[in-house]
């Protein structure tokens, strides 16, 4: 990238996030899929990152900013009200824009006042963003919490070049089509430059929504990208599937202290086969399916009770919704239920993390686990899949994966794909990773891990801005 065209980053969060602490306010760093991804593409480049800081009084955010902004990347903070929050962030994005383009509609709540809270906030996050962006910047708006920010920003008379790029899955039209604003939702995104979607079920389930709702397009498909033209805008629709920094994780893993913990965990589980499983709390994790699939495996295979355990991780995530507080108990009531079914002194069948855990632990637990077991119901894409394979030192982990996370389509071979309400199906696949002979897993896992360490975030990132810059860079790539 041209080092004089500055990056303008929007997202729904900034990378930290303002917490009260013992000493005050403070920044502490955000969590998420999105924030990990971006976070080392963003250290690496100069620019503005956009977004929603926590709450917090004016004078601590200008206070904690301020020697960022000497390091050349702006932290540029969009305050919101409880209200605004409650409506664009827990309404509109939570209760009707995640279920529904994760297909579970019935669990959308379609409250009209949403609507406009959602617009209002597009458009003020949009004005953050145009004050900060010179003529030629390029602007990145992520995710589906911002989805009209394009529009906004045309309307502000701004003609810099803007990509957008959707983390979650885009659903089929069947689905889509039931989303009360789904026409200006459409239309409004065909303002932006570039459309990024991370698969290309996604790409097609988009274009198939483009072509009933918006008949007057104009698209054209070239190799693996679409051109629509209308209104004298051409806009790319393509798919760019985002990856990690491998990197990081497979240097990380090979530290001391974590091969160390990882032998610790081992000892510590009595040297019994680890199944693992890392998710936030959410209902399109697949979460409850999943123990009882464990639940299954143990009842099937009676000789292979007290030889495996399931360690999983639930980092608790939108407390304020309902919908998570009761998928926590339905977790808990699960678990207990397993280990009071199962479990003796000497064995416990799933041992439960409710927490964030901090980094180090975490690349430990994937080291010590014999399987992962990733079984989202819907997911955009799943980077525990990946970091898992990343920190694979010894290559010989199986990766149980779930046909409906989006790395699936880029980790087919070498996993075990799986259909996450298929329970029994998902007992037999940790019976298949449990027997499955060691040089079988590694030549598995070496597949993986080839395929995470070239599709790589820093990769993912370069190709999106290849399109965001124009089509000439795009070219200039193609043909080298
Ligand atoms: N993660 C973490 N601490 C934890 C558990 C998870 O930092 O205790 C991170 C994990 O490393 C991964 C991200 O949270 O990068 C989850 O991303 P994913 O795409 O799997 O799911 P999302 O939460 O974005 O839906």
């Amino acid at each position: 990238m041209k080092a004089s065209r500055r990056m303008v980053l929007v997202s729904n969060r900034l990378p930290t996030t303002l917490e009260s602490g013992p000493d005050g306010p403070a920044l502490k760093p955000s969590s998420g899929g999105l924030v990990t991804a971006m976070r080392p593409v963003f250290q690496t480049r100069k620019g503005y990152w956009v977004g929603w800081l926590g709450e917090g009084r004016q004078e601590d955010v200008e206070r904690l900013l301020e020697p960022r902004a000497r390091e050349g990347c702006e932290l540029v903070p969009v305050a919101l009200t409880p209200s605004e929050r409650k409506g664009f962030y827990t309404g509109f994005s939570n209760e009707i824009v995640w279920p529904l383009f994760h297909d579970l509609q019935s669990r959308c709540n379609f409250d009209p006042g949403y609507w406009n809270s959602y617009t209002g906030v597009n458009r003020k996050f949009a004005e953050a963003a145009a004050r900060v962006a010179s003529a030629d910047a390029l602007i990145w708006v992520h995710d589906y919490h911002l989805m009209m920010v394009g529009e906004c920003l045309r309307g502000m008379g701004v003609q810099a070049r803007m990509g957008f790029f959707l983390h979650i899955p885009f659903p089929a039209l069947d689905i889509f089509e039931k989303l009360p604003w789904r026409s200006q939702i459409l239309r409004a995104l065909f303002q932006y430059d570039v459309i990024g979607l991370q698969t290309a079920r996604d790409q097609r389930n988009f274009l198939e929504c483009v072509r009933r709702l918006l008949p007057e397009m104009d698209l054209e498909r070239v190799d693996d990208e679409v051109r629509a033209r209308m209104d004298g805008r051409v806009t790319v629709i393509r798919s760019f599937p985002i990856g990690i920094d491998f990197d990081e994780f497979a240097h990380h893993a090979k530290q001391v202290e974590v091969t160390r913990r990882a032998e610790e965990i081992r000892r510590e589980l009595g040297g019994r086969k680890i199944v693992l499983g890392v998710d936030r709390l959410d209902y399109t994790k697949g979460v409850p399916e999943r123990l009882k699939a464990f639940q299954h495996f143990l009842a099937t295979w009676r000789n292979l009770r007290r030889k495996i355990s399931l360690v999983q991780v639930v980092v608790p995530s939108r407390e304020s919704i309902p919908e998570y507080h009761d998928l926590k108990m339905e977790t808990e009531r699960l678990i207990s239920q397993i280990n009071g079914q199962y479990g003796d002194p000497g064995w416990t069948p799933v041992h439960y993390i409710h927490r964030r855990v901090e980094r180090g632990e975490l690349v430990a637990l994937y080291r010590a686990a014999d399987t992962a077991l990733v079984t989202p119901l819907k997911d955009g894409m799943n980077l525990v899949a990946k970091e898992f394979c990343a920190a694979q030192e010894g290559e010989s982990g199986a990766l149980i994966l779930s046909e409906f996370a989006g790395a699936a389509e880029q980790l087919r071979e070498g996993s075990i794909l799986v259909n996450p309400y298929d329970m029994r199906g998902v007992a037999e696949a940790l019976h298949a990773a449990y027997r499955m002979p060691r040089t079988e897993r590694m030549e598995r896992m070496k597949k993986l891990r080839r395929t995470v360490r070239q599709a790589n975030v820093f990769r993912w990132c370069e190709d999106f801005c290849l399109y965001l810059e124009g089509a000439e860079a795009a070219k200039l790539r193609a043909a080298s």
